[in-house]
């Protein structure tokens, strides 16, 4: 079939979407929303009165320091302390060193970063050549803050599961169409997509919601864990893998599909319904 949606970059989206999660965003012990937000909001203030000078980038660097590499989820994955708020209304994650960044007055200063300029520039994680052009589009219309969008975004195996089983469902490919002003299937991904922040069957030393996509073979993501023998295969293996998940029970996994059934369904009827008003083809 056919499909000529535009691609879509994923960096920078709108006024509250964008992603830094390449620069280590997540990347942090203990993460929550709140506290990222803290720790962005008091860099992007301090930074706006750090003298553009080698000297005052560094010195503000080593006073923004990351926490300690052992400490991180992820020790050997950076977290860059020049990651902070941009945008007119500073309401989106973006680089404070970029040369659109406030204050840099078109001067790129990401050559004093940790990876350098060049890699600062250049560098597009798996997810931006392996989603495609319509999961992309979806990614970009349903979701509406950075947090989880930056959370969501570089999990390609996981959305794509996640498409690839609503097609499943609906026995066509996925159009854009169908979650394009369409508020159930909207909410019904936004729930999806939030199980990257609260999913309740995560196993216990997983490193939390920050996702390592480098393809390095560093730190892969381990198949779904099972502590006892009864518990089968699920047809949701996928996505239960992505989602870093671990299992004490038969039980607990029928829990967790019945969890992902109703997902599925609630999304799978609200673009059922929304093609039966607007006389489209279901
Ligand atoms: S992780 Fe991917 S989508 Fe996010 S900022 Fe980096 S390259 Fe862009
Ligand atoms: S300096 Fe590089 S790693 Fe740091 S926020 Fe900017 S682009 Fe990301």
């Amino acid at each position: 079939m056919h499909d000529d949606t535009p691609d879509t970059y994923l960096c920078q989206v709108n006024e509250t979407v964008s992603c830094g999660a390449c620069c280590g965003l997540y990347n942090l012990p203990n993460l929550s929303r709140k506290k990222l937000e803290t720790i962005l909001a008091q860099r992007t203030e301090t930074f706006a009165s750090v003298p553009r000078t080698e000297d005052g980038i560094f010195t503000f660097k080593r006073s923004n320091k990351g926490p300690h590499r052992l400490s991180r989820p992820f020790p050997g994955f950076h977290h860059c302390p020049f990651l902070g708020f941009i945008g007119e209304r500073k309401r989106c994650v973006g680089c404070l060193l970029h040369p659109a960044a406030p204050g840099n007055n078109g001067v790129d200063y990401r050559s004093l970063s940790w990876y350098g300029e060049l890699a600062c520039r250049t560098y597009l994680c798996p997810a931006t050549q392996k989603l495609s052009a319509v999961y992309k589009s979806i990614l970009t219309q349903t979701l509406d803050n950075w947090y989880v969008f930056g959370l969501i975004v570089t999990e390609h195996a996981l959305v794509t599961a996640y498409f690839k089983e609503m097609e499943i469902r609906l026995g066509r490919p996925v159009a854009v169409d169908d979650y394009r002003q369409n508020i159930g299937a909207t909410v019904a991904f936004r729930e999806f997509a939030e199980l990257k922040i609260q999913w309740p069957y995560r196993r216990p030393e997983s490193p939390g919601p920050c996702n390592f996509f480098f393809e390095n073979g560093l730190y892969p993501r381990p198949a779904v864990l099972r502590n006892t023998l009864d518990i089968r295969p699920s047809s949701y293996e996928t996505i239960l893998q992505e989602l870093d998940s671990g299992f004490s029970s038969a039980k607990e996994m029928a829990m967790a599909e019945q969890l992902l059934d109703d997902l599925f369904l609630k999304t799978e009827k609200a673009i059922v319904q929304c093609k039966i008003n607007t006389g489209g083809v279901i």
